[in-house]
Parts: structure tokens; C-alpha cells; sequence
């Protein structure tokens, strides 16, 4: 064979300049599909080389990376199967770039948004290479003996005209070798090279070299005056990946301590150790591999969706695995691996794919199913651990149905001491305490033990339990658990009097009539906020304090669900006022003596004075009023 030219049958249109304009926003993948390539090439051989097809030498396989800035060039290098003329011209001129054509006319029919989740995926191949190329070489001699077996050089500058001729090479393998064009010359910097190898390359299953590095080896049979053995610094090849990652391997072989290392290799930037893994392995009906890890999380705003990364063939393609995994997951970190994921198609396509909802089902019930036998082995770590995984399981219990029903087994509340039940355990527990007048098992909890710490006291006073309530996802959680739990309502401690929250068979008389009533809430009108505050009266104990706020549950749940930004149907942000009852205690010995003060203004400083200690005690009285209330107490002290 002689120097052959010729022109790729493009059947559509010229899609070299599309590919270079089109596809620029992410012109980076097109590493990931050459060492791709290489590494397919590397392991048909292998594959060749262990079924007896191919005798030679296998010899090393390692696939390079070199960076010429003199010549302004970008080689990969493998000692993969090679192709011969014809096959370079039957795979690179015909069906890669058939393929090629395929891609980029999908894609131009996609919307902005769709592109960019597709882009990032296999599809475009080789052809990649054009988005940052003026020409591109190919060298490369095939594995097999005897006939058309000479190594070729094939180049295209970008336009459909090639070039095919006969050249020496002495190696097996395939070179490509990518004349850098003027607009994307970072990609002749070792550092970019280096990240891009990083994020695409770190886990593929054939060493990838870039580059040489130093390592201090042990002399043989040198000792220092130590006596321990001399050594001295070599060059030795810069492998960049992991070829065998620990999700590869099975389970049963992998150690505590080496989950832990693989997370920091993951996530080198993280302090924190994961608080649970799980490893993922199953190869029917789908082929999926992979390392799940709760993150320890210090504060809530470190939740982080798109730590997981997906990859196809340990081959990285992308971190927003969202539609894949059930939308709770995404807060995990791990990876995941699977070459059943259609990975070149848009998001609500793969939404409903079927494959993938079998994925996503099976990851939610692992993950479920983990939890589970941690909790039956060894219930103390379980709840050591709570705190920081409890927030992912009420996110997955609200949002799958199907997780919450293998959740509620090991779903704890935690109460105000710092106990923890499960579900079932905390209705029996309270069961024992109330007889509500309604029948309804009423779940008091706090949101904040400081804050509420008089409410929480009052019901413990009569014996009651008092869930702690304060994470983030708590206020849904309860609206969601309303819906699950039969005849339960949740309150929390301050938004009304005890004895109104559970209520009592048999109602405490009151010692005033309907007119002393009458009279009291005219003086305690006058002296109050009438705006904020509505006075209410209330047969409670002698002992229970002549004045307290309360802030009634529907009222203040429609508040907090306005400040996440979720009740805005009818009202604008902070549209809903803050809006309190204020209780007062009619059998309270002081009330009554408040009755019957004859001087009025002596009368209109207890009122001031119980409003302001109700206030002080829900935390409400602040600035200005506060500190008339301080100096108010001093002088009634002098
Ligand atoms: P894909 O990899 O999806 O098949 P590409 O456009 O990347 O598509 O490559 C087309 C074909 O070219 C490959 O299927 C393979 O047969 C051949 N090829 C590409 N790179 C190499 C290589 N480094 N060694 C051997 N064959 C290769």
C-alpha cells in the first residue's frame, strides 16, 4: 500500500465544524473517550491473550500520556489490539464517524438544558478529539500476524479529506496523537492534564501513566549507620489511576479500615470519617457495583447533593446522579458503577427507564436493609450514630414510600433526657401516661430544650414524655408521620397549657365567674399588645404559673413552613404576624388578688409585670421592653 488519500463519506453535512462549536462548552471529555478507547483496545487483547486467540507477549500494557508543548501536541499511547489499514478505515473513517454524525444530530435538536446533561456522556467517541484539534494523527500497528498486517498512519485536519499510509512502527498499538489548535492550548499544561486524568481517569481498570516521578527505593545490601537499609531516589513511571477500586472487589474481601482509606481516596479534601458504608454488588437483572457512605455532616448547610459519582465501566462520567438514585440518596458520597445506565440520553428519559428504576428501587432497599441490620447487631452504635443519619432517613422516609416502610422498624425519636425508641416502642411508652379525653395518643414534643424549657418541665411535672424534635426536616416529618400514625397528633410543648393538650376526663373548676372574667381581661387588655396577643382563661392548678404564651400548633406550623419557603400559596413571605394566646391561669391565688386590687395602677404594674415574666419565659421580651422590665422589677424590689 501507498500513501492513500481519500474523503470521509459524510452523509449529512461537513460536522467537523459543528463538533468544534456546538460541543465547545465541554471539549474536555474528549480525553476520557481516547484512554477509553485505549483501554478497550488493552483489554480485547487481554480477552485475546486469555482465550488462546493471541500467543505473543502481552508485555506491558500500560497506557501513556504525554504532553509535547514544543510541537504542540497531545499523544495517548496504548499496546492495545491496534487496527490494521482496513480497519482503520472500516472504524475510524466509517462507523466512528457514522456515530459521531449520529450524536451531534441528536444533539442539535436538543434544548440547552438537555444538552448539558448529555454532553458529559459517551456518545461522540473518538471525533471528540476535533473539538480541540486542528489535525489529528493516528499510528498504529494491529496485534495480528501475516497479510495487510503493516503499521499505518492515518491523519485528517478537519476537513472531510484523510490520509492512510504505510509507516515503521515498531510497538503494537495504537498512538493518537492531537495537534493541539490555538483556542485550547491549556490543554498542552501538565496541571490540566493531570485534573482531567484525575476526575475522568482515576479508577479505569489499565495503568494510565503521565509523566515520571520520583521514589525513594531501599540500595541493596546498604545499610546507613543505623543499620537500616540505604536508600536512594529512582524515576520511576507516574501511574495517575487505581486499577482495581474497592468496589470492585467483593465485599466479603474488604476490611472497616479499607472502606475508610477508599473514602479518603475519594474525598481527599474531607476531614471526616463516613459514618456507615455500603457496598453494592449485584450482576442480575442489572450489573451495578458500588460504595454508598453516609457522610458526617457537622452543620446542615454542608449537605451537599452530586458527591456521589457515577461511573460506566470504571470509567468516570459524571457526578449528578439525580433520576438514577432516589433523590435522598444524592446526599450520600460513594461511587457507583454500572454499564446498564443509559448514559447518552436526557434526564426524564431516564426517569423512566425502566432499568433504572429497577437501579434506583434496588439501591433504596439496600440501603434500607443495611440500616436495618445494623440496628438489630448493634443497636448502641445505631443510636451513637442517629443524630447525624437522621436526617437522610426522615428525607427518605418522606419522600419514598417504599423506604419508609422498611424504616419505621428502625426510625428512632429521641426525647428530651436523651432516649432513644423506635417507634413502637415510644406509642407504648406514652400509652402508659395519657388518657386524652379524645382518645388520641398526643406526641408532645420541643424543638429547642432551652427555649422551651418551662413547657417542658410543666409536662414532665405531670408525667408526660417530650420528644426532641430540632432537626431540620423535623416540621415535615411531623406532618408526614400525622399522616402514617393512626388517631396521633403531634403539639409541641408551648402551643397551648398541658391539661388543654391532653386532656383530662374530669375538668378543674374555675374559681372566677364569667363576669370576674370579664373584668380581668379588660384590665390585662389595657396593659397589653392586643395585636400580638389574645387573652384567654384557663382552669389549670394553683401551682401552675398565673400567666403563660402559648402559640397555637396549626398557626405556628404555617409559620415555619413559610420561613423554608414552603406555604406561600396564598401569602407572600412573612406575610403570617406572629400571633400568641395569652393563658390566664384562673386558679392561680395571685389572679384572684389581682381582682380585687383597688388601686388601679397598682393593678396595671402586676398585669405589666406577669405579661413581661410570661414573655421573659417564651423568650419574646426584648430591647426597649426589656429593659423597662428590669428596671420596673428593681424599684418593686426597693
Ligand atoms: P466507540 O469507542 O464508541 O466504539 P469511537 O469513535 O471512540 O467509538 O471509536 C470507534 C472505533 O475505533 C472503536 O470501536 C475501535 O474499533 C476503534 N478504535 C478507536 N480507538 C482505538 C484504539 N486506541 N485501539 C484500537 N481501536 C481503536
Amino acid at each position: 500500500m501507498t500513501m492513500e488519500k481519500g474523503t470521509i463519506d459524510i452523509k449529512t453535512e461537513n460536522i467537523f465544524p459543528i463538533i468544534k462549536k456546538f460541543l465547545y462548552s465541554d471539549h474536555e471529555i474528549f480525553l476520557r473517550e481516547l484512554i477509553s478507547n485505549a483501554v478497550d483496545a488493552t483489554q480485547k487483547l487481554k480477552t485475546l491473550a486469555s482465550s488462546g486467540h493471541f500467543k505473543g507477549e502481552l508485555g506491558d500494557l500500560t497506557i501513556q500520556v504525554e504532553v509535547d508543548k514544543k510541537n504542540k501536541t497531545l499523544t495517548v499511547r496504548d499496546r492495545g489490539i491496534g487496527m490494521t489499514a482496513d480497519e482503520v478505515k472500516k472504524y475510524i473513517n466509517q462507523i466512528a464517524l457514522s456515530s459521531a454524525e449520529e450524536f451531534v444530530k441528536k444533539f442539535k435538536t436538543k434544548t440547552e438544558a438537555e444538552k448539558n446533561a448529555i454532553i458529559g456522556h459517551f456518545g461522540l467517541g473518538f471525533y471528540s478529539s476535533f473539538m480541540v484539534s486542528e489535525k489529528v494523527e493516528i499510528k498504529t500497528k494491529t496485534y495480528k500476524k501475516g497479510g495487510a498486517t503493516k503499521a499505518v498512519r492515518w491523519e485528517c485536519d478537519g476537513s472531510p479529506e484523510f490520509i492512510l499510509e504505510e509507516i515503521d512502527k515498531k510497538d503494537r498499538g495504537t498512538e493518537v496523537i492531537l495537534h493541539i489548535d490555538d483556542e485550547n492550548k491549556e490543554f498542552l499544561e501538565d496541571y490540566k492534564i493531570r485534573e482531567l486524568l484525575n476526575k475522568y481517569c482515576k479508577f479505569l481498570p489499565v495503568p494510565i501513566q503521565f509523566g515520571w516521578k520520583t521514589e525513594e527505593q531501599p540500595v541493596e545490601g546498604e545499610k546507613d549507620k543505623d543499620g537500616k537499609p540505604k536508600t536512594k531516589e529512582v524515576k520511576v513511571p507516574d501511574i495517575i489511576n487505581n486499577t482495581n477500586p474497592l468496589w470492585k472487589v467483593k465485599p466479603s474481601e474488604a476490611k472497616d479500615e479499607d472502606y475508610k482509606e477508599f473514602y479518603r481516596e475519594l474525598y481527599p479534601l474531607s476531614f471526616e470519617e463516613p459514618l456507615f458504608h455500603i457496598h453494592l454488588n449485584v450482576d442480575y437483572p442489572f450489573n451495578l457495583t458500588g460504595i454508598l457512605y453516609f457522610p458526617k455532616v457537622r452543620r446542615d448547610y454542608e449537605l451537599q447533593k452530586n458527591k456521589i459519582q457515577l461511573y460506566c465501566n470504571q470509567v468516570f462520567v459524571t457526578d449528578s446522579v439525580e433520576g438514577i438514585v432516589p433523590e435522598f440518596l444524592t446526599l450520600l458520597h460513594g461511587v457507583i458503577d454500572s454499564p446498564d445506565i443509559p448514559l447518552n440520553v436526557s434526564r426524564s428519559f431516564l426517569q423512566n427507564d425502566q432499568n433504572v428504576r429497577k437501579i434506583s428501587g434496588y439501591i433504596t432497599r439496600k440501603v434500607a436493609e443495611k440500616l436495618a441490620e445494623i440496628f438489630k447487631n448493634d443497636r448502641k452504635t445505631f443510636e451513637e450514630k442517629w443524630d447525624d443519619i437522621k436526617i437522610f432517613i426522615e428525607y427518605g422516609m418522606i419522600s419514598e414510600p417504599k423506604f419508609y416502610e422498611k424504616a419505621e422498624k428502625f426510625a428512632l425519636f429521641k426525647n428530651t433526657d436523651g432516649k432513644y425508641f423506635t417507634f413502637e416502642e415510644y406509642k407504648k411508652h406514652i400509652e402508659k401516661t395519657q388518657t386524652d379525653k379524645d382518645k388520641k395518643l398526643i406526641y408532645l414534643y420541643a424543638t429547642n430544650v432551652e427555649e422551651q424549657y418551662s413547657y417542658i418541665e410543666a409536662a414532665k411535672e405531670r408525667g408526660y414524655d417530650v420528644l426532641l424534635m430540632d432537626g431540620v426536616l423535623d416540621s415535615h416529618f411531623i406532618n408526614h408521620l400525622e399522616q402514617k400514625f393512626e388517631n396521633a397528633h403531634f403539639a409541641r410543648v408551648d402551643s397551648d397549657t398541658i391539661d388543654k393538650l391532653i386532656k383530662k376526663e374530669e375538668e378543674t373548676p374555675s374559681k372566677l365567674d364569667d363576669k370576674q372574667k370579664e373584668q380581668l381581661k379588660a384590665v390585662f387588655e389595657r396593659n397589653i399588645n392586643k395585636e400580638q396577643f389574645k387573652v384567654e382563661f384557663e382552669n389549670q392548678s394553683e401551682t401552675d404559673m398565673p400567666v403563660t404564651i402559648t402559640q397555637n400548633e396549626f398557626m405556628r406550623r404555617m409559620k415555619d413552613m413559610e420561613a423554608i419557603g414552603g406555604g406561600g400559596m396564598m401569602m407572600g413571605a412573612g406575610n403570617l404576624p406572629d400571633m400568641f394566646d395569652l393563658v390566664v391561669n384562673t386558679n392561680n391565688p395571685l389572679i384572684g388578688k389581682l381582682l380585687i386590687e383597688p388601686d388601679e395602677k397598682k393593678q396595671d404594674q402586676m398585669v405589666k409585670q406577669l405579661y413581661d415574666l410570661a414573655r421573659l419565659s417564651k423568650g419574646l421580651l426584648k430591647g426597649k421592653e426589656l429593659s423597662e422590665f428590669v428596671k420596673r422589677s428593681v424599684n418593686i424590689i426597693e
